[in-house]
């Protein structure tokens, strides 16, 4: 299958994952073909995921099973930023973590102690915030009372939704900005829109022209910008063309329906 002019005009892409490749557990349409047709023209691939409800690991697991080959260096997701990011700068210190088990291990694997459950959730160093599904009152609690008498706020992305096959579920950005309101603070974001990922993601592929692809302007396009990089588009995590449109400088360089739009000549 032959690649799209835009595409073809790059060494090498950094692809989302949710509302790019796929939408819960299902490749979006023609997904899977396309990151086959970028690799036989030669181009490398790589993804960068906001996603903190799974590890790398599992990230991988899951591309293999809908048919795409990558292997955990092919992979740059969040945990393990705010994983590197927390070991270099913040080892040592006590931590709380809203987020699901996969960040909480990042933390700790940081060096951290995770104070999740204990009397002193409330009174700890640093406070994470990521996505979850399973979150109660008192977590919010802990984390406001914990930024309020000085703790850190750390957050993997302000992203206000994750798309799933039945609609939008709250993300990140929806728990974050519960925090942030009762805490009356402005978290630290180590994800997109900030260009880390994609820079361990450029480290990691090597030089030559990159084209950034994903479904959200505030994060995956910013983050393009933030990083130097051209961003592509696509329409399959709920952004609109309209919204493409008024997007600020730089907006996309391409707006697509679907990964396989983007990236295969249709002709
Ligand atoms: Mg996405």
């Amino acid at each position: 299958m032959p690649l799209s002019p835009l595409v073809e005009g790059y060494d090498q892409v950094i692809l989302d994952l949710d509302g790019c490749v796929w939408v819960g557990d299902q490749p979006v349409e023609g997904s899977v073909g396309a990151v086959a047709a970028l690799r036989t023209a030669g181009k490398r691939v790589a993804f960068a995921t906001n996603n903190s409800w799974h590890s790398g690991e599992d990230q991988v697991a899951k591309l293999w099973s809908l048919g795409i080959q990558a292997s955990l260096a092919d992979v740059v997701t969040v945990g393990g930023a705010v994983q590197h990011l927390l070991a270099e700068t913040r080892s040592g210190r006590t931590a709380f973590v809203i987020g699901r088990e996969t960040l909480c291990r990042h933390v700790a694997d940081a060096g951290l102690k995770v104070l999740n459950g204990t009397e002193l959730a409330s009174r700890v160093d640093v406070v994470v915030v990521g996505g979850t599904d399973d979150m109660h009152y008192r977590d919010l609690r802990d984390a406001s009372l914990a930024v309020r008498r000085g703790a850190e706020l750390l957050a993997t992305g302000r992203d206000p939704t994750l798309p799933m096959p039945e609609g939008f579920w709250p993300g990140a950005g929806a728990i974050l900005a519960a925090v942030e309101t009762a805490a009356e603070t402005t978290a630290l974001i180590v994800g997109k829109p900030q260009p880390q990922l994609l820079l361990t993601a450029l480290d990691r592929l090597g030089e030559g022209s990159t084209l950034v692809v994903g479904d959200r302007l505030d994060s995956d396009v910013a983050a393009a910008g933030a990083a130097g990089l051209d961003a592509a588009l696509v329409l399959s995590g709920g952004a609109t063309t309209e919204a493409a449109a008024a997007a600020p400088d730089p907006g996309p360089v391409a707006v697509a329906r679907t990964l396989a739009d983007l990236v295969c000549d249709s002709l």
